[in-house]
């Protein structure tokens, strides 16, 4: 994730901290400043924050490990303002390994909730609900009620949430993936509406977890509708085979040509055979108006980028592609590029396939 910097390393998982996780601080060290004026008071507040991300990150290694446990390796943990995410390198596709890895999350917290109030107990620091609020009473017991909203609001069905994806693993074990996950995408959008609702009229915190998960559920959804078409379809099949490439000797004035005179918009970089970047549209764009155009492509092309190969299937290019965070992927064939997959040519191809599929509902796939 962009503007987020590593904090720590647990059992081989790097613990991320996004920016504006420092935003949500001040802002709480303010509100606390405002309202009691205190410094303890402020300092209170900041260590209630820093306790709730704590269980956060617990809840997040409860997914991680879960997965682990099933092959899954997790590529990192970060921590948002609206609570962690745990990247999983893929999402169990077996309805029972979503099951259990998704509940190791809530789990945690509600363990944590039982030894906070058990602690309570056998302490009998107990003070009456009314006396709580947010800002005073006992910390252990405010912590403790903390674990059990997270707990609770995890449960809610709203997919890409912990409960949502309980509910796609209870529907796909009983019906096919893709409807499953629609349906999931369906909850997840209700949801999403009525926490933009509760926003507006209440904490503006809500609009921000509606996105998360309007957004979140339509992008998982049509990555699961992706992967199911194209499994089973190999790149070469979809990719866009006329291309033009570039030499990183080459000036930007050669590639603003090449960008006119046709529909591509990233350019392999070659140096003979061997691919040495990317020229994507946007860095061009970007350092035209900075520099001009006699600069060499060289200083301007992305080093770092994703290939595939031919004889790969599509839906793990597809994946790539939607991953890696770049808009083409060249693909190679006895190391030699031979075809370029984009998101617009993978449009292409499913509107294509959809046509097809109307004409001749034989017709499973184009291959
Ligand atoms: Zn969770």
């Amino acid at each position: 994730m962009k503007w987020s910097f590593r904090i720590a390393r647990i059992a081989g998982i790097d613990v991320k901290i996004h920016v504006t996780f420092f935003l949500l601080l001040l802002w709480v060290g303010y509100s606390y400043w405002i309202t009691a004026k205190t410094i303890p008071a402020v300092l209170n507040g900041i260590l209630f924050v820093l306790f709730l991300f704590l269980f956060v990150l617990m809840h997040e290694f409860g997914h991680s490990l879960t997965a682990r446990k099933f092959g899954i390796k997790t590529r990192d943990i970060t921590l948002l303002p609206i609570g962690g995410v745990s990247q999983l390198e893929r999402i169990p596709r077996e309805p029972k390994q979503e099951f259990w890895v998704t509940l190791a999350g809530p789990a945690v917290n509600l363990v944590l909730a039982i030894l906070l109030f058990g602690w309570l107990v056998l302490t009998e620091g107990f003070i009456s609900l009314s006396q709580l609020s947010l800002t005073e009473g006992s910390l252990i017991e405010r912590l403790a009620i903390v674990n059990l909203v997270l707990l609770v609001f995890n449960l809610i069905p709203a997919f890409p949430m912990d409960g949502g994806r309980v509910l796609r693993a209870a529907l796909a074990s009983r019906m096919d993936y893709v409807r499953a996950t629609q349906i999931a995408e369906a909850f997840g959008k209700g949801f999403a509406l009525i926490f933009g609702l509760i926003g507006l009229f209440t904490n503006p915190f809500y609009l921000l977890i509606a996105l998360f998960v309007w957004v979140g559920a339509g992008q998982e959804s049509r990555s699961v509708q992706v992967k199911e078409t194209f499994s089973g379809i190999p790149v070469k099949n979809a990719m866009l085979t006329q291309f033009q490439t570039l030499s990183p000797t080459q000036r930007l004035s050669d590639a603003i040509e090449a960008i006119l005179a046709g529909y591509q918009q990233d350019f392999p970089v070659m140096n003979g055979n061997e691919m040495v970047g990317v020229l994507t549209r946007k860095a061009l764009l970007q350092s035209l108006a900075r520099d001009g155009q006699t600069v060499n492509i060289a200083s301007v092309m992305d080093r770092d980028f994703t290939t595939a190969k031919s004889d790969e299937m599509l839906d793990a290019v597809a994946e790539r592609l939607q991953n890696c965070g770049c808009s083409t992927v060249p693909v190679f064939e006895n190391d030699k590029i031979v075809g370029l997959v984009t998101m617009d040519n993978i449009g292409e191809y499913l509107m294509i396939q959809a046509a097809l599929r109307r004409s001749s509902p034989e017709t499973q796939a184009l291959n």
